[in-house]
């Protein structure tokens, strides 16, 4: 069957407010063409992230209701622990309020400028509170990883020959090894079992421990199930299982593979690292037994993980991704591939080849998609990455244009109106112009940045 069946029924809905293009076009010139300053009520399908957007079932909503707000000793918080070991056999349970929470206590404990922590590729929270610290965040993921073309089943492999050198190299710097499942920043890309098991053996070696990014932890598991020799038969949950059964800890943003819109959590073997995480929380976070969350937070989470490893989900998720993605690649829009787990990413130089890299491509793609059909996207090129700390200018690695795709969220008829408005975009794309900017901060500068169209040239 074509038809992506959503293994739910809706219970509860949110409207959409319709707006006509014209409307849209005032709105994004009165934000000076920046959307992240767009109100959301004038987003028709928003697909700025997937993290903290997913719809809860009824299930969880029920959860909600029955969380329990004692200060001390919640059972709210003895099912979350329960569920996250039955899945993450973990010793320590430390709730967060959300991921970077994790990290920043994580790698306050572990690190100091004399240290430096590799992974796969880091997230740029993760990376900044690596940085904070005064260590190094060091990328080695394999060399496919960083080609936007290669077919390579698990891009997001870490490479396990650069990272033995690297130990072997930085011998006592090195306080921990993280691997992301899945590669966020690499597109999504899956980490295949076999490499997690390398990690695991090149640690050993080493004896240094090994922790898990885990926010989607369950995308990744699927991932495995599909395309890793072996695992065809096994149970998602056997998967999750034997993935973190190679792991010291983890760190988790629950916004994403929890199904909630809220939480996180750090984990651990080691009882000392635990001791001190626990004093850490305590000042910054709260309670070791509710962390920064609400007793019915704790509730959702700990539904959500039930839900988010069931496999009738999991097939959907990821054949609604691929759907899109193979749908814009029929019109003819360049991405990168395989697409990931939760988001397709579409290459806007390759696309616009007639707007220079510091004239934002992916920007011009980003506005007509809003203009068009009121789709929100995320530019990920140089207006992200091109600012020099020295305030001058470099074009990005690549011009991207991120769709996120929020869980349970669209329709199969929300997407296919998403493609219909690819394929009018891609109709005028040689029309389309390019953008500067007009105003800038110092740093982080697409969230607020203000930019104006450039004239079209006339041939
Ligand atoms: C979202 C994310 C984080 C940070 O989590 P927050 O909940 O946003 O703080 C860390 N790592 C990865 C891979 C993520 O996707």
């Amino acid at each position: 069957m074509k038809t992506i069946i959503e293994p739910f029924r809706i219970k509860s809905v949110e409207p959409i407010r319709m707006t006509t293009r014209k409307e849209r076009q005032a709105y994004i010139k009165e934000v000076h063409y920046n959307l992240f300053a767009l109100d959301s009520d004038h987003v028709l399908i928003d697909l700025l992230t997937d993290s903290g957007t997913s719809a809860m079932s009824a299930s969880q909503w029920a959860g909600i209701m029955r969380g329990d707000e004692s200060y001390a000793g919640s059972p709210s918080y003895h099912r979350f622990e329960h569920t996250i070991k039955d899945l993450m056999p973990f010793k320590h349970i430390i709730p967060t309020h959300q991921g970077r929470a994790a990290e920043r206590i994580l790698f306050s404990l572990v690190s100091d400028d004399s240290k430096l922590i590799p992974s796969n590729t880091h997230f740029d929270t993760t990376r900044a509170n690596v940085e904070a610290t005064g260590a190094q965040a060091v990328d080695l993921v394999i060399a496919e990883g960083l080609d936007p073309e290669s077919g390579h089943p698990f891009k997001g492999n870490i490479d396990l020959e650069r990272l033995d050198q690297f130990l072997i190299d930085n011998k006592g710097h090195v306080p921990l090894v993280m691997i992301t499942v899945t590669n966020n920043s690499g597109g999504g890309q899956p980490v295949s079992m076999k490499n997690i098991k390398g990690a695991r053996k090149i640690c050993d070696r080493h004896d240094i421990p090994l922790f898990l990014d885990a926010c989607r932890f369950a995308e990744n598991a699927y991932f495995i199930k599909l395309r890793e020799a072996g695992y065809e038969n096994a149970s998602v949950k056997d998967i999750v299982r034997e993935m973190f059964s190679y792991a010291d800890g983890m760190t988790m943003s629950a916004k994403k593979d929890a199904l909630v819109n809220i939480g996180g959590w750090l984990a651990m073997n080691d009882d000392a690292w635990a001791l001190k995480a626990r004093n850490i929380l305590i000042l910054t976070e709260g309670f070791p037994t509710y962390g920064g969350l609400a007793g019915r937070d704790l509730e959702a989470v700990a539904l959500g993980l039930e839900e988010v490893i069931d496999e009738d989900y999991l097939q959907y998720r990821l054949a609604s991704t691929q759907y899109l993605g193979d749908a814009l690649q029929s019109i003819g829009i360049p991405l990168i591939t395989p697409v990931g787990g939760h988001a397709v990413y579409v290459n806007a130089a390759k696309l616009l080849p007639h707007i220079p890299a510091l004239s934002y491509p992916g920007q011009a793609l980003a506005v007509a998609l809003y203009e068009v059909g009121g789709i929100r996207s995320c530019e990920i090129g140089s207006i992200m990455f091109g600012r020099q700390p020295d305030g001058s200018e470099m074009p990005a690695k690549m011009e991207l244009v991120r769709l996120a795709i929020p869980r349970r969220v669209y329709t199969q008829s929300h997407i296919d109106y998403v493609i219909e408005c690819f394929e009018e975009v891609y109709q005028g794309k040689d029309e389309l112009v390019g953008f500067e900017i007009t105003k800038e901060p110092p740093a982080l500068r697409h969230f607020t940045a203000h930019f104006a169209p450039l004239k079209p040239v006339i041939a």
